[in-house]
């Protein structure tokens, strides 16, 4: 017999908890299990007024809202507040009934604009120390990387900049091939913070961000985030990064592993100025050029002098280039009876100049260590780039971090610290639900323990 729904009828009365319609495995549920947000009104007191003007949007509503959004990757928040109007799971997890009306969308951002990229920092940071409490992270070893997010403008928006001023201004004159005129670049004229970048030889380059992750080994919990503009370069983020994570996690760092773009040995001081074994390829050898190049001199660190094929002697001349790199200058007299002076020296000058970083010690020292790299840092370095890597994936792919939802630094930064929380989130409720079975299988009474309710 062919069966008929009623679709018109109307419902007199609903009682219960929306919770009983909500299947216990959903990720809402499972979240809101070890999501303790009791904290959070003090957190914020002090950028509302206590006693006059219109009573706020309650804050752990508006940021269960936000995490809602981010946890099922629905990061608009128009296309967040239609979907949370119909749906149950977002209104039970944010606390209103079924009848109640929601925020206008416009609050959210309101919201985030007062609180402020640092305040939503915090509440990121609140996670990580959650899942340390919970033993899912220890902040011992830990996998750095970076990823482009595409700046949210349009190609139209793109401007050229002729930055030949700028240049001007940093032409050193002992440099001639330096003078190189007509150079431009483009800019984001709707988002500033934006800079041109891209991650591959053949791909275009596009209006960008960078995402500077640092994430776990044990259970791929991320310690640490942050945002740059997108042309900025790995190895300038990492010393504030390595610091941040340690105080973050209350627990030094052991290990860090980074791809060779990270190679650099301003990056290799900085983990030896913080006793961290440094797990990182060398970078690709440049392809071979006309001119003789400076790896093939011989850095002496011990009496800061550099020697050249020939075994002749650069000295150090002049002061610091940036504050990082100095000049190294051959002799005249041994350059001109040189054989090689036609393929070592520019034809402009007499004599070679090799330009060194300071840290150039720690740079020979790291590429000492890689060539005796054994199964130890094989298998770390593997680990690097499903742990890291894996994040990335997982953020762009499930949470919105594929592409920038509003302009500006601040805005992406609160966008990344969102995403990043409910990747932690994440984990800290699959491992709430392992002891639970746990606990379960072995029939004690006391399923939750106050590491899951630290958030
Ligand atoms: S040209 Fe000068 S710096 Fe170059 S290899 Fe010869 S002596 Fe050394």
């Amino acid at each position: 017999m062919l069966g008929r729904k009623e679709r018109d009828q109307l419902e007199l009365f609903i009682t219960g908890s929306l919770r009983q319609l909500i299947p216990s495995d959903h990720i809402l549920v499972r979240v809101d299990a070890v999501l303790d947000l009791s904290w959070l009104r003090d957190e914020i007191a002090e950028l509302y007024c206590l006693d006059n003007g219109r009573p706020c949007i309650d804050p752990e509503a508006a940021l269960r809202l936000m995490l809602a959004g981010f946890l099922l990757g629905i990061v608009h928040d128009r296309r967040l507040m239609r979907e949370a109007a119909v749906n149950i799971a977002i209104r039970w997890f944010a606390g209103y009934s079924l009848h109640e009306g929601l925020p206008d969308h416009s609050s959210l951002t309101r919201i985030r604009q007062r609180w402020g990229a640092e305040r939503f920092r915090r509440i990121f940071e609140r996670t990580v120390r959650a899942c340390v409490a919970a033993k899912i992270a220890t902040g011992e070893i830990v996998h750095v990387d970076a990823s482009l997010i595409r700046a949210h403008v349009s190609w139209d928006s793109l401007a050229v900049r002729h930055i030949e001023a700028v240049e001007e201004a940093n032409i050193d004159d002992s440099f001639p091939d330096d003078r190189q005129r007509g150079k431009s670049k483009k800019i984001c004229v709707t988002d500033p913070d934006a800079t041109m970048a891209t991650n591959g030889r053949n791909r275009r380059l596009e209006p960008s961000y960078k995402q500077h992750t640092a994430v776990d080994d044990v259970a791929g919990v991320i310690v640490d985030v942050e945002v740059t503009t997108g042309e900025q370069n790995e190895g300038m983020a990492v010393a504030a990064q390595l610091d941040a994570i340690a105080t973050t996690t209350g627990t030094p760092l052991a290990i860090v592993t980074m791809d060779a773009g990270y190679a650099y040995a301003k990056v290799f001081r900085s983990l030896e100025d913080r006793k961290i074994e440094g797990i990182v390829p060398a970078k690709a050898e440049q392809p071979p050029r006309k001119v003789i190049p400076t790896r093939r001199f011989k850095f002496d660190a011990r009496h800061n002098l550099v020697r050249c094929p020939r075994g002749k002697i650069l000295r150090p001349m002049g002061k610091l280039q940036r504050g990082a790199f100095q000049y190294f200058h051959a002799r005249g007299k041994d350059c001109a009876a040189c054989p090689l002076k036609a393929r070592c020296v520019s034809p402009s000058r007499h004599a070679r100049i090799a330009v060194f970083n300071v840290n150039h010690p720690s740079l020979l020292r790291a590429r000492r260590k890689r060539l005796g790299w054994g199964k130890r840092e094989e298998r770390l370095y593997q680990r690097h780039r499903w742990r890291v890597e894996g994040v990335h994936g997982e953020a762009k792919t499930w949470h919105g971090l594929a592409r920038a939802i509003r302009r500006g630094l601040n805005n992406m930064r609160i966008q990344a610290f969102l995403a990043a929380a409910v990747i932690n989130l994440k984990r800290l409720a699959a491992a709430f639900l392992t002891l639970i079975l746990v606990l379960l299988t072995a029939s004690t009474p006391s399923m939750r323990t106050n590491a899951f309710s630290t958030v």
